[in-house]
Order: structure tokens, then sequence, then C-alpha cells
């Protein structure tokens, strides 16, 4: 059992530290896990600079105390972050993966927020969809989607209909036409820039009772050629890694999927499920 993606106490939102994480997966038969602490970015109003949470020393720090904590479990452990893609910050998102392009086993992408409005938290969502109306909310979703899939940086795709979260009926929505439409070019995206795509287990947990992304839209991500799948439970503590890992691998089955990815340096190896 594998699980690429979460977060341990170098993420803003999460408890335990890298070696009680590790331990954990020890327990619970896990023999390799991929840390995805979040890295945000916050551009100056002026455009001129950017800050990011964790700063570069505290993501240097990160990488050594992965080092560390991997000589002391038989587990293996990866160093990679969940980096949320903002158009306006895009030119230091560039620069940061250049930096680190050899320190990172692992790049995963997401977005969170548009127009500085968290999709991902309860009241940035109401307010999101309740000014925009779903169908138009989705699609500016899509938009920064494609972009950050554009750059063709990451090495998977997280949780890619997110905005089902807290409106578990945008999901049936993005099914229909032009919504449709705008979710295969993102595919073929995927498919073109060799980006892989997450099955997250989040989803089970969270309101819309089915992981990220659902069985239909896995099932599209095959016929549209994205070959890459990696899957995460998206876990914040210990106690819950590898949660639903199963069952993703289950889902990836079920779409016609054959084989998960793991990742080494940025090098993708392919493993039979
Ligand atoms: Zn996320
Ligand atoms: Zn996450």
């Amino acid at each position: 059992m594998i699980d690429y993606h979460l977060h341990s106490n170098v993420s803003h939102d999460a408890v335990g530290s890298l070696l009680e994480h590790a331990r954990q997966a020890e327990r619970a038969g896990i023999s390799e896990i991929c840390f995805t602490e979040h890295l945000d970015f916050y551009p100056s109003e002026d455009g001129l600079s950017c800050r990011t949470i964790p700063t570069q020393p505290e993501l240097d720090r990160y990488l050594v105390e992965l080092r560390q904590a991997a000589k002391q479990t038989p587990v293996v452990l990866r160093a990679g972050v969940e980096l949320d893609y903002k158009p306006e910050a895009g030119r230091w998102v560039q620069e940061l993966v250049d930096r680190y392009s050899t320190s990172f086993d692992f790049l995963l992408g997401s977005v969170h927020n548009v127009d500085s409005l968290g999709i991902s938290d309860r009241d940035g969502a109401m307010r999101y969809f309740g000014e925009r109306g779903p169908w138009q909310g989705c699609l500016d979703y899509y938009e920064v989607v494609e972009k950050a899939v554009a750059t063709g940086l990451f090495d998977s795709f997280a949780h890619l209909d997110l905005m089902k979260r807290f409106r578990p009926e945008n999901g049936e929505l993005m099914m229909q036409r032009e919504l449709r439409d705008r979710m295969e070019a993102i595919l073929d995206l995927l498919a073109a820039t060799g980006t892989g795509l997450e099955i997250n287990g989040g989803g089970l947990i969270h309101d819309p009772r089915e992981a990220y992304p659902s069985l239909g839209l896995l099932r599209l991500a095959r016929e549209r050629g994205v070959a890459i799948l990696t899957v995460g439970s998206d876990s914040h503590r210990p106690e819950t890694v590898g949660r639903h890992v199963a069952d993703c691998i289950s889902l990836a089955r079920e779409a016609g999927y054959g084989r998960v990815w793991t990742f080494e340096k940025r090098v993708g190896r392919a493993e039979a499920i």
C-alpha cells in the first residue's frame, strides 16, 4: 500500500510530525508515503514580490527533517508539496519549481482558490458559488485549473472536481454540455503534458461521499488518454494515513486502470494494482 497525498505539521492545517506519520504508516502496513505539504503563494498587491507559506528556509528545513526521519523507519518517505496554483503568481511558481527541481520527489498541483475565494472552505465556497452561480463558478474554476495544468510543472493534479466539496450537486452539473467540454479539454491537457491525475480519498469523508474525481470523470480521463494515476488519502493527521486509499485503487480498477504511480526525484514509476 502507498499514500501519495498527506500532510504533516509542516502544513499550516495539519498535525503530527513527519516521524509520527512514518510510524503510523509502518503500523498500518503502508510501504511508501509521500508528504505533500501545502505550498501557497501570496503575491504582493503591486505584483513586484511574492511570499510563500512555508517560506523557503522552512521548506529547506522540511527536506532536512525528512531525510532524518527516513533513517528511522523502514517506510519509504518521499518529499513532495501540494502547490496551490494562482495565475498571478505564475512567475514565482516557475522560479521556485526550478530552484527545487532536484530536491522534491513529487510535485502535486492543485487549485484551492479563485480570485482569493477558497473553494475548499465552507464560507469561501458559499460566497463564491452564491455570487457567480454554480455554472459560472465551475467555469471560472476550470479556467484556473486549465492554466495550472498548461504550465506542465506538475507530476500529478489533485482533487480535480473539488468544487463539489460544499456543493455536491456540482458533481452532476460538471458532466453536462459545455462544462463537460471544458473538463475534456483539461483532461486532454493532462494527457498532452504527461501530467498525472490524482484519486483523492478525501471526498469520501466530505459531503460528496465520493472520491475526487468521481468514477464518471475517471472513466472520461481514461478515454481521453490520461495515463498516469496517483492515489492519496489527503490525511491531515497521523491516525488517518492511508485512509480510503484502498477504495481509490478499487475505483481506478473500476475505471479500467491497471497501474498507479510512485515518484522519486520527479521520475515516475508504474506499479500494477
Ligand atoms: Zn488540496
Ligand atoms: Zn492536501
